[in-house]
């Protein structure tokens, strides 16, 4: 069985170990299924991530659900 190698989005260094890919997000693609994005485990905190449409959304629940004061 091959296992298709990954590409770190945050060093854009190949993952060779799979032990060492933590798969970080899922990308839409405009046509044709999405891919998802992955990255060395000791670099999923330095992948930027910024889903303008994610962001929209839970900007939204957070406002919703804002305990009164
Ligand atoms: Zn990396």
């Amino acid at each position: 069985m091959i296992t298709p190698l990954h590409v770190c989005r945050a060093c854009d260094g190949l993952i060779t170990d799979p032990d060492d890919a933590v798969a970080v997000a899922y990308e839409e693609a405009a046509s044709g299924p999405g891919w998802t994005i992955w990255a060395h485990r000791d670099h999923v905190d330095d992948v930027d991530l910024i889903d303008p449409v994610l962001l929209r959304i839970m900007t939204r629940i957070w406002a919703a659900h804002r305990p009164a004061m």
